[in-house]
């Protein structure tokens, strides 16, 4: 990653606070909204009417249909800004679902990595977390690659079994 952790959590916060914008009354607003054409503003209905037709309509569909086509002009910003809306909170939708997919993919393949090649210490046998701070160096884990490394890199054989003798006389007289 080119940024670092507490950026990019900032943007997701971020984003959080954005999309909490949309709250189911703000998009039943839009819905109500974008249902009337540019020219029926005046009959939005205040609150949650339940006939989806303008007052002073009159009540035949086709007919209504030809006349709002007749009336309603070539332009229509608002509903054109929440018909915008909607596509982009799906592709949102859609983005967001495929970067879950690729943070799974991540995370099983480092899990599965990890999993696959248990490391141990080719003198003592421990085995090591592959970490930075625990992991193999010449096969060894910290400990042990630490005592070759003060016997000058001493015959691996050689130094193996003695360590592995001192390690045991260490043990037991624990
Ligand atoms: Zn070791």
């Amino acid at each position: 990653m080119r940024r670092k952790p507490d950026l990019i959590l900032k943007d997701l916060e971020i984003i959080a606070k954005n999309l909490g914008r949309f709250t189911p009354e703000v998009l039943q607003r839009l819905y109500d909204i974008d249902k009337y054409g540019p020219n029926d503003y005046g009959h939005i209905p205040a609150s949650g009417s339940t006939s989806g037709r303008p007052s002073g309509q009159i009540s035949d569909p086709v007919l209504n249909k030809v006349a709002s086509r007749m009336t309603r002009p070539a332009s229509d910003p608002i509903g054109d800004c929440i018909k915008g809306l909607d596509r982009k909170i799906g592709e949102l939708r859609r983005m967001s679902d495929g970067m879950v997919e690729q943070l799974l993919y991540v995370v099983d393949r480092q899990k599965s990595r990890r999993e696959a090649a248990i490391l141990t210490c080719a003198c003592c046998s421990r085995e090591v977390m592959g970490t930075p701070a625990d992991r193999l160096r010449s096969g060894y884990c910290e400990a042990c690659y630490k005592s070759w490394i003060r016997e000058g890199k001493a015959y691996r054989p050689l130094f193996e079994l003695n360590r592995r003798a001192s390690l045991e006389a260490e043990t037991a007289q624990k």
